[in-house]
C-alpha cells in the first residue's frame, strides 16, 4: 500500500441519499457465539448472523461511522464501503473500538488523519489502547500506524459533523457506567444502555427512527431487555424504531413477527432511508 495508490478516491463522498446502514447488530461475543451450539449460533438465517455493533450514515459530506467494532473490516467491505470521514464513539467498551485500526487506509484517501469524536473518557481508552498510533517516534513507512485526530464532545454541546448537526444523548449502561448516544434530525442511535434519564428522554421525543439496544428476553445488569426496551421506546413514542446489541436468545423471524407493527429487529446489512438531518 502506498499513499498514492487510493489517492484517486479522495473526491468521491458525495452520497446523494442519505441512509443509514447497520453494520453490525450483535452483542459484544457476535452470533453465532464461539462454540455455542444453540438454534440461533447454527441458524440459516442469515439475519441471525450478527457482527459486533456499529452503523454507519451516509451523509451528503461524507460517510459517519458510529463506533469501530473489531469486526470493522469486514463490515466494510461487506457494504462495499470505501471510505469513512469521521468517526464518533459512544464508549469505550471492547466491542465499540477494537476495530480501529481499520480506519488506516483512510488518511491516504481524506488528505488528512481521521477526525474521531469522542468524550474524554473514551480518548483516554483509545490513547492507551492505541499507543502507537500517537507515539512521536518516526514512521517507518507511510500507513503503517493509523493517522488519528481526536475532537472532544462533552454530555450537552451538539456538534456539526459532514454538515449534520449531532446531538449527545447521555445514556446509564449499568450502574456504574455512561456512554453517549447521539441524534441526529429526527434519527437517533441508542446502544449500550438500560437507562435512560428524564433530561435524556427530552432529547429523544419526537423522532421518526429510533435505534434502541435490547440484548435478550430476561433481565441483564447493563442492558435493557426486549420487554424494557419496547416500554421506552412506548414513552418516548418514535414513530418506528429499530432494536440493536441483540444476543443469541433472539431468533430474527419469530422476534420479528412477535414485535409491535412499528417496531423491528435490525440486522446486519440493513438499510434505512436517513429521516431529516436538519
Ligand atoms: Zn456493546
Ligand atoms: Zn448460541
Ligand atoms: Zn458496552
Amino acid at each position: 500500500m502506498t499513499a498514492t495508490a487510493d489517492s484517486t478516491n479522495a473526491a468521491s463522498t458525495a452520497n446523494s441519499i442519505p441512509e443509514v446502514i447497520f453494520l453490525g447488530t450483535g452483542t459484544s461475543v457476535g452470533v453465532p457465539a464461539i462454540g455455542c451450539d444453540c438454534d440461533v449460533c447454527q441458524s440459516t438465517d442469515p439475519r441471525n448472523n450478527r457482527t459486533r455493533c456499529s452503523i454507519l450514515i451516509r451523509l451528503p459530506e461524507g460517510n459517519l461511522l458510529i463506533d469501530t467494532p473489531p469486526d470493522l473490516r469486514t463490515q466494510l467491505l461487506r457494504e462495499k464501503i470505501k471510505l469513512v470521514h469521521a468517526v464518533v464513539f459512544t464508549h469505550e467498551h471492547a466491542d465499540h473500538i477494537y476495530g480501529l485500526d481499520d480506519v488506516r487506509l483512510f488518511p491516504f484517501r481524506l488528505g488528512r488523519p481521521v477526525p474521531l469524536y469522542c468524550r474524554a473518557d473514551v480518548e483516554a481508552r483509545i490513547r492507551t489502547s492505541y499507543d502507537y498510533a500517537f507515539s512521536q517516534r518516526e514512521q517507518t513507512h507511510a500507513g503503517s500506524r493509523p493517522q488519528l485526530e481526536i475532537l472532544s464532545i462533552n454530555n450537552d454541546d451538539p456538534f456539526e459533523v459532514l454538515g449534520a448537526r449531532v446531538a449527545p444523548v447521555p445514556l446509564k449502561h449499568g450502574p456504574h457506567f455512561e456512554v453517549l448516544g447521539f441524534r441526529l434530525g429526527d434519527f437517533a442511535y441508542c446502544t449500550d444502555t438500560n437507562h435512560i434519564s428524564e433530561s435524556s428522554k427530552d432529547r429523544l421525543r419526537g423522532l421518526d427512527t429510533l435505534v434502541l439496544d435490547a440484548l435478550r428476553f430476561t433481565p441483564h445488569p447493563t442492558h435493557f431487555n426486549i420487554e424494557e426496551a419496547l416500554e421506552m421506546i412506548e414513552e418516548l413514542a418514535p414513530r418506528q424504531a429499530f432494536l440493536t446489541h441483540l444476543g443469541h436468545d433472539i431468533d430474527h423471524g419469530p422476534v420479528e413477527a412477535s414485535l409491535p407493527d412499528h417496531v423491528h429487529l435490525a440486522y446486519d446489512g440493513l438499510r434505512l432511508p436517513m429521516p431529516s438531518i436538519a
